[in-house]
């Protein structure tokens, strides 16, 4: 079987939480006069052959986890393992989690699968444990880790379930790329999924809105984010990595925070006011 062979994904995306009345320009650059937006956050369920794959797992609302979504204004949640249910997956089903980094929206539930494998930047797991070495007054680079999250990425370590990817990895299932995507984070990566629709990029926190990508005003110049712990240099690079990977058609972009609710997809279910969307 070639290299470009690809598998065919299935893409869901899964809403599990929003954050209520987060003031926009704290996520997004130049944005100081556009009041405040409930963010929605989700995670993505890719099915290909007998791979039942996460990108990102949500977190849940357990120990730190729950102390977090208090700290961070998240009071609307569900549980990720109550949606992955709707679809008819269980934990145990799961056999990959690519994680796109490590805040806690992001890896809070990675200890509730107990067969998967972890793939993670290299980048991302060390600069955190770097990170969190470091005296209180760098308190705010580490604000969004969980060390719950820490602790299971290490427990899962000893176990020989993490997968360090150092750099691009093209195929690391088949049809299934991961990118480096640093900017939000040190070592964030992006997923490319071929579809039958051609290939999808789950953005991870690369970007929270189209705008990033299109600019204010349509203009076309990349829009940095505001919350973020590497440089605005390395974020506009990462945006045009994943708007060269779609050819442009930014249709076939998810956004986990995406603040249109993903109505470019199709309406799976709604639960309890949660959006199960189908991507691809
Ligand atoms: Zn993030």
């Amino acid at each position: 079987m070639s290299q470009q062979s690809a598998s065919h994904w299935d893409v869901f995306v899964l809403e599990y939480a929003r954050a209520k009345d987060q003031p926009i320009a704290s996520l997004i650059n130049g944005t100081h006069d556009q009041g405040v937006m409930d963010t929605p956050f989700s995670f993505v369920f890719a099915r290909s052959g007998d791979r039942n794959v996460l990108v990102d797992t949500g977190f849940m609302r357990e120990g730190l986890g729950e102390e977090m979504s208090v700290r961070f204004g998240v009071p609307d949640w569900i549980s990720p393992l109550r949606l992955l249910e709707e679809l008819g997956v269980k934990p145990e089903d799961i056999t990959d989690i690519f994680l796109s980094h490590a805040h806690f929206d992001h890896m809070g539930s990675v200890h509730k699968f107990p067969s998967a494998r972890l793939y993670i930047q290299k980048r991302e797991l060390l600069s955190w444990h770097e990170m969190l070495t470091l005296p209180k007054q760098f308190d705010y680079l580490t604000a969004i880790i969980n060390p719950d999250d820490m602790r299971a990425m290490f427990t899962a370590s000893i176990d020989h379930r993490v997968t360090l990817l150092d750099g691009d990895r093209e195929n690391a299932l088949p049809g299934l790329h991961a990118r480096l995507g640093p900017g939000h984070t040190m070592g964030q990566q992006f997923i490319v999924l071929e579809t039958a629709r051609g290939p999808m990029v789950v953005a991870g926190d690369c970007i929270y809105s189209r705008v990033n990508l299109t600019g204010h005003n349509h203009d076309g110049c990349y829009v940095p984010l505001n919350n973020t712990v590497g440089s605005v240099y390395d974020q506009l690079m990462t945006m045009d990595r994943i708007k060269t990977a779609v050819d442009g058609d930014l249709d076939r972009v998810i956004i986990l925070h995406d603040i249109d609710r993903w109505k470019n997809f199709e309406l799976v279910k709604e639960i309890d006011g949660f959006r199960i969307v189908r991507a691809a």
